[in-house]
């Protein structure tokens, strides 16, 4: 009920405006009812709230105690909620049942189960009163499907129309005695195909079933094939023991013992099965020892390679490795700077490209041999340095072949050789030169007397054998004392070089010799060559020194220097002697002496 409250009559007469004090009671007569009825509300709202949260707080806590009571019971229980099929609840034996998961708060269907599927279910049942054992058939996976007894009454779970489902097994029809006989049958069959040894025993350890397997293997001695409890119970693992089999063998066998729980979870009995692991349990030991046995291989091997590479890295001279395609796979430091690069910019290059082609061409050559012929091969090869330098090297060729891929190669080792290659040479040059000097007459550069000595010799026994003529021209300077009385020994030595090439430019023919055969004495040999053949080359020799025209102003013959000569021809007879062709010619020049000089004499074996 609203009441006006009158204003106090004391607050009126202390108002100084009449007409403001009756606008403020008119006011208050208004306030006082919105205030009261504001109150109201807001009292009403409060209760309300408190009301709601009491509620809750006995829901939630009635929740809690029904889920602590729920949770635990045998009994598989499920809230399902009315409008869709949704779960909100099931308890631990309910998700052990169908197996629905917990997802934090939330509880999920296995996956072959909807919330449709439940809802279709529950559709046709009678909410208001319930239902008891209705069956239901759960197709969990494809081949399995659970038969249960669906008993549902209808609750309010949080504040929603909810299905509380009690859910179990129906009894199982007992089968027939014919009907398991046969599945004993069965079982005995497929236990008897089995080559591991099965036996099962019952709770007090008595044996009640074994195969056959079982029964050859432990033929008269049962007992020490059965596990005693002791030796099994202390391992959920395998348990391995050697024994001796009918035909005397060790064998090893493993042993997995396990309990046999019937329908209602009670324990009725055990289950062994052994398996023979002998063969696996030596491949395991020969694979041990093989495994032993690599890794010191191994070790061997890592250190016989980290001391090759030692010896690769310490030595001086080149050593490198390539592949049958050319390519270098490996080298220490000597062997790529002898190629011009470092150790690292060679490796992964082909030798096509490093070498020149000709050097090329020559390194395919030897590593043909190396890596179809599987020789070792020896060659000399040289390098030039960028400043020009030769670099010798005797080079061995081993073939090889790369132990982690097979692929061969040629191992090439080379050594610096050119210390000893140009001591060869400075050797052979000093041969050489001393050769020539014995052989060259130093003044003038032709033959000398021994040189001369020994062809002549040498041609004499040729013709001899052949009967060819062999000429022999002895030539003279003419008054050549006077030359060097008058023009000094120098000037005279001069003459005589210059009197030797004009020789040497006479003589043509190859075999044609020219030597000094002493002081100002020369001897032409002309093998082969008759009298006439001597004559044309004498008359050469009188004109091309006259056309050399030294000068002698002291000479008797001429104003030129000139030579007398003479010409012997022999067809020689085993019989002769080469000095005869000598004395012939000797008697010749004086003959051409005695004539008057600067001319020619010719003695052949008939004007002996
Ligand atoms: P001819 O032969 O015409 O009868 O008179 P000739 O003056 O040439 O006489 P002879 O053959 O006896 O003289 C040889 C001279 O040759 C003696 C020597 O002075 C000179 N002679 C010999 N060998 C050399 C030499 O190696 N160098 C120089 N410069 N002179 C030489
Ligand atoms: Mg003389
Ligand atoms: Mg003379």
């Amino acid at each position: 009920m609203l009441r006006f409250v009158r204003r106090p009559a004391g607050l009126a007469a202390l108002s100084m405006f009449p007409v403001a004090g009756q606008a403020a009671e008119t006011a208050d007569r208004v306030a006082h009812p919105v205030l009261l009825s504001v109150l109201i509300v807001t009292g009403a709202v409060v209760g309300c709230g408190l009301l709601v949260m009491m509620l809750l707080h006995l829901d939630s806590a009635s929740f809690r105690r029904l889920h602590r009571i729920l949770t635990d019971l045998p009994l598989a229980v499920a809230i399902i909620r009315r409008k869709d099929g949704v779960l909100l609840y099931a308890n631990k034996r309910c998700c052990e049942l169908i197996g629905v998961r917990k997802l934090g708060s939330r509880y999920l269907y296995p996956d072959d189960i909807s919330a449709e599927m439940l809802c279709d279910f529950l559709r046709p049942l009678p909410y208001r009163h319930g239902f008891q054992n209705a069956p239901e058939a759960l197709q969990l996976k494809p081949g399995f499907t659970l038969s249960l007894a669906v008993t549902g009454q209808p609750i309010r779970f949080k504040w929603q129309a909810a299905w509380l489902l009690y859910l179990s097994q129906p009894p199982q029809q007992p089968a027939s005695s014919a009907l398991l006989e046969q599945e004993q049958r069965i079982f005995q069959q497929v236990l008897n195909s089995l080559s591991e040894l099965v036996y099962y025993q019952d709770r007090s350890g008595q044996i009640i079933g074994t195969n056959k397997a079982f029964n050859r293997f432990w033929r008269g001695r049962f007992s020490e094939g059965v596990m005693d409890d002791e030796n099994m119970a202390a391992s959920l693992h395998p348990l391995h023991t050697w024994t001796t089999a009918p035909d005397g063998a060790s064998r090893l066998l493993e042993t997995n013992k396990t309990q046999l729980i019937d329908d209602h979870g009670e324990v009725i009995g055990t289950l062994s099965i052994s398996h023979d692991v002998t063969d696996w349990h030596d491949m395991q030991e020969s694979l041990k020892q093989e495994i032993e046995k690599r890794e010191i291989t191994e070790q061997a091997l890592a250190q016989r390679s980290s001391l090759l590479n030692t010896i690769f890295e310490a030595s001086s001279d080149p050593i490198g490795l390539y592949n049958e395609h050319g390519i270098y796979v490996g080298c220490n430091e000597p062997f790529a700077r002898a190629l011009g690069f470092t150790q690292a910019t060679l490796l992964g290059k082909s030798a096509a490209d490093v070498l020149e082609p000709d050097k090329w061409e020559e390194f395919q050559e030897s590593d043909r041999q190396v890596l179809r012929e599987g020789k070792t091969v020896k060659t000399d090869d040289y390098v030039i340095l960028e400043d020009g330098t030769p670099i010798w090297y005797e080079m061995v060729k081993t073939p090889y072949r790369d132990p982690t891929d097979g692929v061969p190669g040629v191992l090439v080792m080379a050594r610096d050789v050119t210390e000893r290659r140009m001591a060869e040479q400075q050797l052979a040059d000093a041969i050489m030169e001393l050769q020539e000097m014995s052989f060259v007459d130093s003044l003038t550069k032709v033959a000398n007397r021994r040189y001369f000595d020994e062809q002549l010799r040498k041609l004499w026994h040729g013709h001899i054998r052949e009967q060819k003529p062999l000429t022999l021209i002895l030539c003279d300077i003419d008054s050549f004392k006077a030359f060097n009385d008058n023009y000094g020994h120098q000037q005279g030595d001069y003459a005589l070089r210059e009197v030797a090439k004009v020789f040497r430019d006479v003589i043509r023919r190859e075999t044609d010799e020219v030597a000094r055969y002493g002081g100002e004495e020369f001897a032409f040999l002309l093998p082969n060559t008759n009298p006439e053949g001597g004559l044309v080359v004498a008359e050469k020799v009188h004109r091309q020194l006259a056309a050399q025209g030294i000068v002698h102003a002291y000479s008797d013959v001429d104003d030129k220097l000139t030579v007398s000569l003479g010409i012997a021809t022999v067809t020689p007879l085993p019989t002769q002697d080469y000095g005869d062709l000598v004395e012939m010619a000797d008697i010749a020049l004086y003959k051409a002496k005695a004539a008057g000089r600067n001319c020619t004499m010719v003695m052949t074996d008939s004007d002996r």
